[in-house]
C-alpha cells in the first residue's frame, strides 16, 4: 500500500504534531494516553473544571501555570515590579480559589494532583510524568479494610 501523503506533506504534518507550542496540559494528556490511561478533559461538573479527570482512579489533575496560580518559591511566579498590590491580590485570590476547589474535590473522594508548568521543562518533564503515573497507580493504602 502506498503512502497517501507525499514526503513533504507528511513532514509538515509531523512537525505540527510535535509542535513547539504544545501546551503543558496537552503534554500531560499525551503522556497519560500513551501509557494506557483513559480520561476526560475539563469536566464542567466538577469544581475547578480539572484539566484531566481519571474516573477509574478517582483522580483529577490540574496543570497549573506558575504565575497565575502562584507557585510558591518559583522563579516563574515572580510578580511584575509595577502594580505590585494589584498582582498580589489577584494571584492570592486565585490561590485561595484553587485551594477551595481542591478541598471540595477531596471531599468528593477525589485524589487531587497538581503539576506545575515549571516541572514540565525539558529537564524535569520525564521525572514529573513518571512520578505522576506511579502515584496514580499506587495501591490505595488508606483503608486497611481493602486488604
Ligand atoms: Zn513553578
Amino acid at each position: 500500500m502506498s503512502d497517501i501523503f507525499s514526503k513533504e506533506k507528511r513532514s509538515i504534518i509531523m512537525s505540527k504534531i510535535s509542535g513547539k507550542n504544545t501546551k503543558p496540559e496537552i503534554l500531560v494528556r499525551k503522556y497519560l494516553f500513551a501509557h494506557g490511561f483513559r480520561f476526560r478533559v475539563n469536566d464542567k461538573r466538577l469544581p475547578g473544571k480539572p484539566d484531566i479527570l481519571l474516573p477509574k482512579y478517582k483522580s483529577v489533575i490540574f496543570v497549573n501555570g506558575c504565575f497565575w496560580h502562584g507557585h510558591e518559591n518559583c522563579k516563574a511566579a515572580t510578580l511584575p515590579s509595577s502594580n505590585v498590590d494589584y498582582w498580589r491580590n489577584k494571584i492570592s485570590s486565585n490561590v485561595e480559589r484553587d485551594k477551595k476547589q481542591q478541598m471540595q474535590l477531596e471531599q468528593m473522594g477525589y485524589k487531587v494532583f497538581v503539576i506545575w508548568q515549571c516541572q514540565l521543562n525539558s529537564k524535569e518533564q520525564e521525572d514529573t510524568l513518571q512520578n505522576l503515573v506511579e502515584e496514580l497507580t499506587v495501591k490505595d493504602c488508606i483503608s486497611p479494610n481493602n486488604r
